[in-house]
This record gives structure tokens, sequence and C-alpha cells, in this order.
């Protein structure tokens, strides 16, 4: 059945029919955290994947409907008193835009890494980091069919961002990576590029491959429509174009890795989802999965087993799980690193081998995305095992090394290295901060 795409954010949340589930004080605290934090969800999201019997304890709703909880209390109180005053739009978003900058909305130092440069000049709208792949932010591609209340990307979506990603420069694109042939993957991503009409999509992909790029193997798009909106690839007027594009791809001998976003089982239960994902794989372009492991939401071995063998089943491929990042509301969907590990540890134990392609928990830091491989003991202390899955400087992937045991700790610059003054890539690095990256 086609559905018509119906978004809701603040302004007609008053029209969504499942509005009346929710307690007076829960749509107050919508409105409160809703001012900060973008929200916006569709018909999709509210129809088919939330339980709106138990809608409080849903994942799917705690996924897209941003909680009291996600506030930290002083922020709370600060921007419900507004409201409770019926204060002007204009002084509410003066008090929203307070509040974001004590967000860590864009930690120091993120931009000066991996910004790449043509000709003396920065080219806005991508990142070079690891040798083999260049990110492309399209400038129409950077909001989403929903939006997830973990995003770290949400400064760009209430445009306080000077990040300025967003590129429309494909020609600039394609002269860089013409000239780094190391460069293997161009990845899509955003926001969520499938946000855009299959004919702006087709305008980036179709300048890639007449661009004749013998090196260049591999366009990966980065989405999370397939769950947020799968009508894209079965009934939207142009979704026949957009599997047109993706077979076109094949046929011009590259490969189309599809980065589909996957937070929970939920996601891949419903009739269209399954659907979308037929139709993408007919196409010759392969499905991989990623997701941050979230308190609140996909916080239990069960729920990564379950998710992975049903993308295996479904002909996915499970791809990488990550520690989610210390910006937002890092305090409420964070997950202590010892505990990400004991969650994959026990679901990579309960599936099989053709679901362990997945990689993690991974976190992706200023040098590069750290597995937590495990706790190991050296002599009588306990130990963390980490070795670089990706890294700045390729020599350092792979290389186990270790960190002080530490129960409590969620991102890396609460560890401290084991028998030594400082991790290995911190000599290299000089004082690394830590910036904006790929999950
Ligand atoms: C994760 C990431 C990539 C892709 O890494 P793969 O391991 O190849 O999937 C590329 N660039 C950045 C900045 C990333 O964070
Ligand atoms: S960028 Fe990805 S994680 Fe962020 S809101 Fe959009 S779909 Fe969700």
């Amino acid at each position: 059945m086609p559905k018509k795409y119906q978004a809701y954010t603040l302004h007609n949340l008053k029209s969504m029919p499942q509005i009346q589930h929710l307690p007076e004080a829960v749509q107050f605290d919508l409105q409160v955290v809703g001012q900060v934090y973008p929200f916006r969800t569709n018909n999709y999201v509210v129809e088919e994947l939330i339980d709106w019997d138990d809608a409080l304890n849903d994942p799917i709703f705690t996924l897209t409907f941003p909680n009291k909880e996600i506030l930290i209390p002083a922020h709370y109180e600060q921007m419900a008193s507004v409201i409770r005053k019926n204060a002007s739009q204009e002084d509410i978003e003066a008090v929203a835009n307070q509040i974001r900058l004590q967000l860590n909305p864009h930690p120091a130092g993120q931009m000066e890494y991996n910004i790449p440069h043509l000709e003396g000049n920065s080219l806005k709208g991508m990142q070079h980091k690891y040798r083999e792949t260049v990110l492309f932010f399209p400038s129409q591609g950077q909001t989403c069919h929903a939006y997830c209340s973990f995003c770290f990307r949400w400064p760009q979506f209430v445009g306080i961002s000077d990040l300025k990603l967003a590129s429309r420069e494909v020609d600039a694109l394609i002269q860089y990576v013409s000239e780094h042939p190391e460069v293997s993957d161009i990845l899509l991503t955003g926001g969520d590029p499938l946000i855009m009409k299959t004919k702006i999509l087709a305008t980036y992909i179709d300048a890639l491959l007449e661009a004749n790029l013998p090196h260049l193997k591999t366009i990966r798009i980065g989405t999370k429509a397939l769950s947020y909106w799968p009508y894209r690839f079965t009934s939207d007027a142009d979704a026949e174009d957009l599997l047109t594009l993706f077979a076109k791809v094949a046929t011009k001998n590259k490969h189309l890795a599809f980065m589909a976003h996957f937070n929970h089982p939920r996601e891949l239960k419903t009739e269209a989802v399954r659907e979308a994902i037929k139709r993408i794989r007919e196409t010759g372009a392969q499905i991989r999965t990623q997701s941050p492991l979230l308190a609140h939401i996909n916080d239990q071995p069960e729920i990564w087993a379950e998710m992975w063998k049903t993308q295996t089943e479904l002909g996915c491929i499970p791809y990488y799980m990550f520690i989610t990042r210390d910006t937002g509301a890092q305090h409420y969907f964070g997950v202590p690193l010892i505990r990400a590990w004991e969650i994959f540890k026990k679901a990579y134990q309960n599936v099989t081998g053709l679901a362990r392609t997945v990689r993690g928990p991974s976190m992706s830091t200023t040098p590069g995305k750290l597995q937590i491989l495990g706790v190991g003991k050296i002599k009588d202390e306990k130990v963390f095992v980490m070795p670089f899955l990706q890294a700045r400087n390729p020599e350092w992937v792979m290389q186990p090394f270790f960190a002080k045991y530490d129960e409590k700790a969620t991102w890396l610059d609460e560890l401290e290295p084991f028998a030594d003054d400082s991790f290995f890539f911190e000599k290299e690095m000089g004082s690394w901060q830590e910036e904006d990256d790929e999950f």
C-alpha cells in the first residue's frame, strides 16, 4: 500500500491522531525539549513503528520523540519557564540558542583535521580522514525523514552549525578524487542524502559515473530512509527512477554500497521495509547496516542478536556497532565502554558466522575508529585491549594497545594509557581534540 508522506513537527503535532495517547505532561515536555533539539517525525514512523499502547517505553518512540531527560534539569527548567510564561517565539529561540551552545555542538578543532584542500582552498562539504574514503555532504541532503533524538548532527538541523558541511560542488569532489588515486570510496552522507529527489541525487551520481575515475570503485550512500521512509523505494513517485539509478551504478562496474542505519529490530519488520530491501537488492546494490548502541533503545544483547539475525536473513550485511558520541544527550543515551563490550560479545556469540561481519563496539575518535576488543589481564591488572579499525595513519590499524580498565568510562578521553604516559598515537598527533565524524 502506498503512503503519502506526512511530516510532523512541533507546529502540527496536535493534528497527529496518536497524540492523545500521550499524557499532557509528556506533550509539554516535548514542546520544551523540541525547542532545543530538532523534532520531526512522520506518519510511517508513527503509524507502523511505534506501539502507542506503551509509547513511553517504546524504543522507536524514544528514538524520535525527545523526552524530558534528554535535557539536563537546569536546561529543562530554563526552557520550561519561558514556555510557561507564553514568551514570544523570538525569546524562546534566544533561550534555545543559549542552551544549545552549552551542549558541545561542535567540539573544538573538529574542522581542522579532515577538510580536504584543492589548490590551496579548503573544500567545504567534504571530509577526507581515512585514506580510501572521502565523505561528501550534498547540500540538498542535509535533513532527514525523521530526526533521531540521539543524533550528533543536530546542530546542522537547527541552523547553528558553522560547519558548513553541505556542498553543491560535485565538480570539486571529482577533481579532488581524480588527484587522489588512493581514494576508492566516496560516501554520500548527511543528514540523509535520500531525502533528495531522485533527479537531484542523479546529478551527483551521474557526474561521478561520467567522470571516468578508474580508481573510484564504490559509491556509498549513508541513509536512514529504509527505516524512516521505506516508501522512498517502493511507491513514492520517483521510487522507480531511484532504483534505476542504483542499477546504473552496477552497469558502470562500480559498487553501490547502501549503508543503512537501523537502531532496532522493529525497524525491519514492516511489509514496506521488507519490500524496499528486496527492491534495492535487485538493483545489485549491497545493503550494509550500522547503528550506535543507545541506552533506552537498544542496550540489550538480545536486541542486537535479533537485529543482526534478521538483517542477515534479509540479505543485509551487519557492518558496525558504534559507541554513542560525547555530544548532545550522551548523559541519556551513553553506555559505559565495558557494558558496550559485554553487549557486543553476548550478541556476537549468539549469531551465525554470516552475521559476524559486524565490527565493534567502535568509537569514532579524532585519531580513528577504535574498537573495544575486550578486557584482558596483564599480570593481575585488568586492561582494555583496543585496536584501531580505521585510523588517520593507516599504520595504526589492527595494532592492539592497552588502556587501564575503567568501569565508568564512556569515551576515549576518560581512558588512561596502561604502563605509559600517553597513548602511542598522542605522540604523533600532538594535542588532539574531539571532532565531528561519520559515526
Ligand atoms: C567511518 C568513517 C569512514 C568509513 O570507514 P569504513 O571503515 O571504511 O566504513 C570514512 N570517513 C570517516 C570520517 C568515518 O568516520
Ligand atoms: S543524520 Fe542520521 S542519526 Fe541524525 S537524525 Fe538524521 S537519520 Fe537520524
